[in-house]
C-alpha cells in the first residue's frame, strides 16, 4: 500500500520506483521469485504469518497526515484532483464542496453523499449522475430544480416527488402547469417553514434500512442504544443465522487439497461463528490466485478491509518529524509515524 511506480512487490508499504520486494525488503530478481513462490502455495498458515509480518512492517512505515493527492486548498482525505473541497471524504475531480463523502465531479455542493457530476446540490443522498440544484432529496439522475424527492429520475421541477420517471411540474406527485407549479411552490415553502420541516432533510422514519444495514455504520459506527437513542431503527442479526448446528468442516490448509466439495460444505467464521458458504467462482479463483480459502464469513472480511481505511474525521496533531501542526485521520493515540507533507515528500522521494 502507498506504493507508486513499483512492480512485483509483495507485502510492502511506502514505497517508490521498486521492484523485486518483500515485506519492504530488496531482493535480487532469482530470490524474490523463489520467495514469492513459497507465499503463494495457498497455505493460510504461510499467508498469515506473511500478514502478521507485514502488520509490523506497516507500522514502522511513514505516513502522510491525509491520503490526498493534487489537492489544494482542500480539508479532508482521500481527495484527488479537488480543489477548495472543505469536510470532504473520498472525492474526485470537485470543486468548491462541503461536507460532501464520496464524490466525482462534483461542484458547489454540501452535504452530500455518493455524487457524481452534479452540481448546487443540497442534503442530497445518491445523486449519480447529473444533478442540478437539487436539494432534501434521494437517489436520482439527470434531474434538475427538484426538491424533497425520493426515487425520481429524468425529471426537472418536482417538489415532494416519489418514483417520477421524465416528469416536470409535479408536486405530490400530481401535475401541475408551469403557472400553476410556481404559485403553490412559494406557498408551500411558507408554510413548511411556519412548521419548522423547510431545509431539513426527509425524515429519518422514511429509510428502508436500519442505521446498522447502512454504509453510516461503517463509517459512523454506533451501539444498539446509541441509534435507538436517537430514534433510529436497528436490525438485529437473524437467529437462523446463529443456529447452524452441524459438524465444523476442518478447511485445508493449502488451496490446492481444497476439494471441489468444499463449497457444498458449511464454514464458520472464525471471528464471529457466524456461518457461510464459498461459490464455484469464489473457489476458481482462490485456485488461479494461489490463495487460502478464508476463515471469516463475508461480513467480517469486509469489516476488517474498511478497517484499512482511516475515519472520516480529522484531528490535530504534531509532525513526528518537524513538529509542525497538522490536521489528519490519524488520531493522536495512534501509533503509526505521522508527518506533514513534506516531511513526508522528503522522507520517500
Ligand atoms: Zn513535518
Amino acid at each position: 500500500m502507498d506504493c507508486s511506480g513499483c512492480s512485483a512487490c509483495l507485502f510492502s508499504w511506502g514505497l517508490r520506483n521498486k521492484r523485486h520486494c518483500i515485506l519492504n525488503e530488496q531482493y535480487s530478481p532469482e530470490e524474490y521469485t523463489k520467495k514469492a513462490q513459497e507465499l503463494r502455495t495457498g497455505s493460510y498458515a504461510a499467508f498469515s504469518a506473511a500478514q502478521r509480518e507485514f502488520a509490523g512492517v506497516r507500522l514502522n512505515c511513514i505516513r502522510k497526515a491525509v491520503h490526498s493527492v493534487q489537492s489544494e486548498e482542500c480539508i479532508g482525505d482521500y481527495l484527488q484532483n479537488c480543489k477548495a473541497c472543505v469536510a470532504c471524504f473520498n472525492a474526485l475531480d470537485s470543486q468548491d464542496c462541503r461536507y460532501m463523502y464520496d464524490g466525482v465531479s462534483c461542484k458547489d455542493c454540501g452535504d452530500c453523499n455518493e455524487m457524481g457530476y452534479s452540481e448546487l446540490c443540497y442534503d442530497v443522498v445518491e445523486a449519480f449522475p447529473e444533478a442540478y440544484s437539487v436539494l432534501w432529496s434521494f437517489l436520482t439522475a439527470n434531474t434538475s430544480d427538484m426538491q424533497y424527492c425520493d426515487h425520481c429520475y429524468n425529471s426537472k421541477h418536482l417538489f415532494g416527488c416519489v418514483g417520477i420517471r421524465k416528469g416536470e411540474y409535479c408536486i405530490l406527485n400530481k401535475q401541475y402547469s408551469k403557472e400553476e407549479f410556481e404559485k403553490l411552490i412559494p406557498k408551500i415553502i411558507e408554510k413548511m417553514i411556519v412548521d419548522g420541516e423547510w431545509g431539513e432533510f426527509l425524515p429519518v422514519a422514511m429509510s428502508p434500512f436500519a442505521y446498522n444495514e447502512t454504509v453510516a455504520q461503517e463509517a459512523f459506527p454506533l451501539t444498539k442504544g446509541e441509534a435507538e437513542k436517537r430514534g433510529w431503527q436497528w436490525r438485529d442479526a437473524e437467529e437462523k443465522q446463529s443456529q447452524y448446528l452441524g459438524p465444523d468442516y476442518a478447511i485445508p490448509d493449502v488451496i490446492t487439497n481444497a476439494p471441489d466439495a468444499i463449497i457444498e460444505k458449511i464454514l464458520r467464521c472464525a471471528v464471529t461463528g457466524k456461518p457461510y458458504k464459498i461459490i464455484p467462482q469464489e473457489l476458481k479463483f482462490y485456485r488461479d490466485m494461489g490463495l487460502p480459502v478464508p476463515r471469516m464469513c463475508p461480513e467480517e472480511r469486509h469489516r476488517e478491509r474498511m478497517a484499512l481505511r482511516n475515519p472520516r474525521k480529522l484531528w490535530n496533531r504534531e509532525c513526528a518529524k518537524c513538529s509542525k501542526a497538522i490536521e489528519t485521520t490519524y488520531a493522536p493515540e495512534r501509533p503509526e509515524i505521522v508527518y506533514c507533507e513534506s516531511c513526508y515528500l522528503s522522507s520517500v522521494y
